[in-house]
């Protein structure tokens, strides 16, 4: 069996012990003798299923009670339309904080249905930072208050959540979330695609508080109004069954990990391995990112000589450490180390870097 080290942005590696739990379950679920595919989402077993990973979810996050659990599909990109149709009116201002590549896609989406407020942009310098929160100009009476809490691909994170007073707060969290605890009290709104930090992707997540449920636009697809996923308990339609297994099965083995605390220790842990092997490098690598936002999920890193960026990802495939190009829009480098990275695997990684600035540095 080839054991690699994944670094992909997203779809993103599993933990290795989810993947063997699904393999071994996977033609006989529970002495059902079906596989989850192969289920009716109606049926005992995988009512048992939802409940569990919901529940499982509650506790890992503490998710108060006014809050609705949603499991949906269409991924963070069908949120970003979404969310004005239920949330606000066309003549409405929504405020947007634009800190990369996901705030402006974000941006440019909510435009179609709403007045939008840039209300802070780090654009000015690449991306590479948060804009100071004091600076802000929001507008008085916003339907919302937008941020992404992790840049997924310009590697920029939030280190704090923003105070958004009566105006309710939504946040972008698909590739941060479940990844530190967080105060889910103090938003309105949490959307997440799967394929980063819960499972496959097809399933999308979404964290939302009772009192924003039923304000749809009357013209809003039934499909897209978050007050009949909520009603249906996630089961309007036919949801994305083997993905809420799926990240059922991982909501366990967090929780068999030490949930969201434990986990985040072993994320600190893992990116300052790297930003330290970064800095430690006499300038061969360098981080883009101003310090107090650099992402504990998404490692981006440029080598000095571009030139050398390809006999670096040569040397790192034959070391079975896979997925390491940065995304086009930034070039370089980017080690995405989600929660089911393991330490080991950025051991091997920060090995490599070390050895590879050293033959050629
Ligand atoms: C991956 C990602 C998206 C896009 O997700 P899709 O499932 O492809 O729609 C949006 N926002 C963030 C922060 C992401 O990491």
């Amino acid at each position: 069996m080839t054991q690699v080290f994944n670094f992909s942005a997203g779809p993103a590696v599993l933990p290795r012990d989810v993947l063997l739990q699904v393999q071994q379950e996977l033609t006989d679920w529970h002495g059902s003798g079906m596989c989850v595919m192969e289920m009716s989402h109606r049926g005992r077993e995988f009512t048992q299923i939802i409940h569990e990973a919901e529940a499982d979810l509650r506790q890992l996050l503490a998710i108060p009670a006014d809050y609705k659990v949603l499991f949906m599909q269409g991924g963070a990109h069908f949120q970003f339309g979404m969310l004005p149709l239920n949330l606000a009116r066309q003549d409405d201002t929504v405020d947007y904080v634009n800190t990369g590549h996901w705030s402006k896609i974000a941006i440019k989406e909510a435009r179609r249905f709403a007045n939008v407020n840039i209300a802070a942009s780090s654009e000015d310098r690449h991306f590479t930072y948060v804009p100071d929160e004091a600076g802000w100009k929001r507008t008085a009476g916003a339907a919302y208050l937008h941020y992404c809490s992790n840049e997924t691909i310009g590697g920029v994170e939030f280190p704090f959540i923003p105070d958004s007073g009566d105006v309710p707060l939504i946040c972008d969290m698909s590739s941060n979330i479940l990844s530190k605890p967080v105060d889910i009290s103090k938003f309105g709104l949490i959307y997440a695609g799967a394929q980063k930090n819960i499972g496959p992707s097809g399933l999308t997540l979404a964290i939302v508080r009772e009192d924003l449920l039923g304000r749809a636009r009357p013209e809003t697809p039934t499909m897209l109004d978050y007050k009949v996923h909520a009603d249906g308990e996630s089961l309007y339609n036919t949801p994305p069954t083997f993905g809420i297994y799926v990240a059922g099965l991982v909501f366990k083995w967090l929780l068999s990990q030490g949930g969201v605390k434990g986990i985040e220790q072993r994320n600190i842990e893992k990116a300052s391995l790297l930003y330290e092997t970064i800095d430690a490098s006499n300038g061969f690598y360098s981080s883009p990112v101003d310090k107090p936002y650099r992402s504990r999920m998404n490692v981006a890193f440029t080598l000095k000589d571009e030139k050398l960026d390809d006999a670096f990802l040569e040397g790192a495939k034959a070391r079975d450490l896979l997925q390491l190009k940065g995304h086009r829009a930034v070039g370089g480098m980017r080690a995405s180390i989600y929660n089911a990275m393991t330490v080991e695997g950025v051991r091997a990684l920060t090995d490599y870097m070390r050895e590879f600035a050293g033959s050629k540095g």
